[in-house]
């Protein structure tokens, strides 16, 4: 097999060919059609995130072909198509996962961080975290789904019943989050880079009622806000455009410091709260979702010895949608 592979965080990413794998008890092994570059790619290769796995395969939003099953796996056969996301592993037996909480297990792997992921042209995976991707859609397409989509999914839940949204950073995750908000019936605002013309025109285009910059107030209180951009002083931002009550989802992994900010602003009721990772019951509901919203990516597709330029276009807000690197 083919693999893009950091070896230190903060240096490029080498093409390496590596012996074939067989999949374990459990496990599936996938020929990769396509791989998703998230900014959570990003955080780990820069060693934001500590101790990942190392020699590492990055890449969380995996779109592959089954092409062999370990033992014990049942449900999937040779040649179906699934979608293999961020939580690639959880232990079943903690309190957290007991209670519904998977998404937050005392000994999970996330694929591309603790285990190796899809920068590559076979990937491992545990075949409980393989969704089935038997809709329409491209390989591609279907890639930035499984984090993006997912994780914007599980923050647009968080934001509640809210009617009138704010989504700061108008990246992968916001430009799935704003259809699926506009189906629901939401009105979309989406704060973008100040001065960033071309990312408020895409979130025009992709529905979003209002676009501005990220330092202006919107034209009416928020009910709710979601922060994509990995920028603390956006929650106090944020939480000055939500109205009494509201609510600040971030849902990034990683963040700089948040700023101090007047205890005015989170006063009457309002709240800031995180979304880590998924639940598997998350990527059921969001794929069921994205196919009734009919969901439609835009995606920048680069050659798999290309993932080093990907992740500099996204380091560099360079891109409109999301990056996938097909092998
Ligand atoms: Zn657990
Ligand atoms: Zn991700």
């Amino acid at each position: 097999m083919r693999a893009m592979v950091l070896t230190r965080p903060g240096e490029p990413l080498r093409m390496q060919e590596l012996p074939d794998r067989a999949p374990g008890p459990g496990e599936i092994r996938l020929r990769v059609a396509a791989c998703g570059v998230c900014r959570t790619d990003l955080h780990v290769v820069d060693g934001e995130l500590p101790d990942p796995k190392l020699p590492l395969i990055p890449g969380h939003e995996i779109v592959g072909y089954v092409d062999a099953l370990g033992p014990g796996v049942s449900g999937l056969q040779r040649g179906a198509r699934v979608g293999v996301p961020w939580l690639g592993h959880t232990d079943g037996t903690c309190s957290f996962c007991l209670s519904g909480q998977e998404n937050l297990c005392d000994r999970p792997q996330f694929t591309g961080y603790t285990r190796d992921g899809g920068y590559a042209s076979h990937a491992i995976a545990d075949a409980r975290y393989a969704f089935a991707l038997d809709g329409p859609g491209g390989d591609a397409e279907c890639a930035p789904l499984l984090c993006a989509g997912l994780i914007g999914w599980r923050s647009l839940c968080f934001a509640g019943e809210a009617t009138r949204l704010g989504l700061y950073g108008f990246g992968a995750a916001a430009h799935i989050v704003a259809q699926v908000a506009k189906w629901q019936g939401r009105r979309v605002f989406a704060f973008v880079r100040p001065g960033d013309a071309q990312a408020r025109a895409f979130a025009l285009r992709l529905g979003a009622d209002w676009a501005g910059g990220s330092d202006q107030p919107p034209p009416e209180p928020l009910d709710a806000a979601i922060i994509y951009a990995p920028v603390g002083a956006l929650v106090p931002a944020a939480l000055k455009a939500v109205r009494k009550g509201g609510r600040v989802v971030c849902a990034g992994i990683h963040m700089s410091d948040i700023p101090s900010f007047p205890y005015r602003l989170l006063w009457e009721e309002r709240q800031i709260v995180s979304v880590a990772n998924l639940t598997r019951q998350d990527g059921v509901d969001f794929l069921r979702a994205a196919a009734q919203a009919r969901v439609a990516t835009e995606v920048s597709t680069y050659p798999l010895e290309r993932a080093n330029e990907a992740l500099d276009d996204l380091r560099a807000g360079r891109l409109s949608g999301a990056a996938v690197l097909v092998p």
